[in-house]
């Protein structure tokens, strides 16, 4: 299955992933989601908000257990982060069918959309929509580089955009959600395991920071007339990464806008976005506040803590962990990046997540990558977690 969705929505001078929603790519992906689903005799159904489901079973009479992920990318990203998740999903499926199992309880796949939030800057739009997050007259005018707006873009793939917003029928059938996902780090490399269980996911937020100072000529300005704006942003990075390392947290500055941007003016004003995130609140607002302190700030955004459904994590280390036989549980790890499972939890339906071991620990890149045998690992320990939940 995944050298089967390799070649879609491929940059073939990069071997980068550029998977907008609602793109020609998001199509054929949700054409081959429709496929897999329709192959195995799977009841889909696309809700209102563009999510996909493939169900096993009749989830209107009674809430389902679900597992799945996205199809969608960041740009330029690898070819796993969303696709294992969905792919281990329908295979897992396939194991159970194997071991002529029949769940009591509906099993559902699922496909969320636009998780990356890629084309229009907003993360897990699907989930966030249907858990009613995200405000549906927001998200209609949400907009991408080329003018478009979400309204646009799902009208022209002929779905009605003034239908989006929560969704409590669709809610209503997702009992538990099972989140299977690459990791996005080496967390699962230092402990020596193929998969393992998310603890939480870290509370995280985003804000700009604007350096003002005074536009003018490289070359007539003495130094001591400039009043310099990149000086005090420069100042700001190096200490963003000072006081990260101080406060045990991350903190990037990957996103700058210069004005004017003129490789011989002193520039007039500096705009840089701070990403940081870290496992305590307290310690990510620790960061900001220092580096506000000279500063002109603005919260973009700003997620808490999502800390997973504990007997349910608990569950899955045991039932994953005991896959080789012992009884010692699978590691259990926190994560830095957000997931449509984390909206889901905050929405209140109790929702875990496996992570499959990444050697490099890249992601949103090329370089991502898993093993075959980890991603096997992976789809046995999510068959057994199925098959415990259903039983
Ligand atoms: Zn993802």
């Amino acid at each position: 299955m995944l050298e089967e969705l390799a070649r879609i929505g491929r940059d073939p001078a990069t071997n980068g992933y550029v998977r907008d929603s609602w793109s020609p790519a998001d199509l054929e992906l949700r054409e081959w989601f429709r496929g897999e689903a329709t192959k195995r005799g799977l009841d889909l159904r696309e809700d209102r908000n563009g999510n996909l489901w493939a169900w096993w079973g009749d989830p209107s009479r009674q809430p389902g257990v679900v597992t799945g992920s996205h199809l969608d990318s960041v740009r330029q990203g690898g070819a796993f982060d969303g696709p294992l998740g969905v792919v281990s999903a329908f295979a897992a499926l396939d194991v159970l069918r194997g071991r002529g199992f029949s769940p009591r309880t509906p099993l559902g796949v699922a496909c969320f959309t636009d998780e990356e939030g890629a084309r229009f800057g907003v993360p897990c739009v699907g989930s966030r929509l249907m858990t009613g997050v995200l405000d549906p007259g927001k998200a209609l005018s949400l907009t991408d580089d080329d003018g478009d707006t979400l309204s646009d873009v799902m009208a022209r793939a002929g779905r009605d955009p003034y239908r989006i917003g929560r969704d409590e029928e669709t809610l209503a059938t997702v009992g538990t959600f099972v989140e299977l996902h690459v990791e996005q780090g080496r967390g699962l490399v230092e402990q020596g395991s193929p998969v393992g269980v998310a603890s939480a996911i870290w509370p995280h937020g985003r804000w700009r920071f604007d350096f003002r100072g005074q536009a003018n000529h490289a070359g007539t300005t003495r130094l001591a007339d400039r009043d310099d704006p990149m000086l005090p942003f420069a100042r700001m990075v190096l200490a963003a990464r000072e006081v990260a390392e101080r406060e045990g947290v991350v903190a990037t500055v990957g996103k700058v806008r210069i004005t004017p941007n003129n490789a011989n003016a002193v520039p007039g004003l500096v705009s840089a976005w701070l990403d940081a995130r870290g496992a305590t609140e307290a310690g990510v607002r620790a960061l900001v506040t220092e580096l506000a302190r000279d500063a002109d700030v603005v919260e973009e955004s700003w997620t808490p803590v999502v800390d997973f459904d504990h007997s349910l994590r608990d569950r899955l280390a045991l039932v994953v962990g005991g896959g080789g036989g012992g009884d010692t549980p699978a590691p259990v790890l926190p994560t830095g990046a957000g997931h449509d499972a984390g909206i889901l939890a905050t929405a209140g339906v109790p929702s875990a997540m496996l992570f499959v071991r990444n050697p490099t620990g890249v992601s949103h890149s090329p370089e991502e990558h898993a093993e075959q045998a980890d991603c096997e690992a992976g789809v046995v320990a999510l068959a057994n977690v199925l098959e415990d939940l259903c039983r």
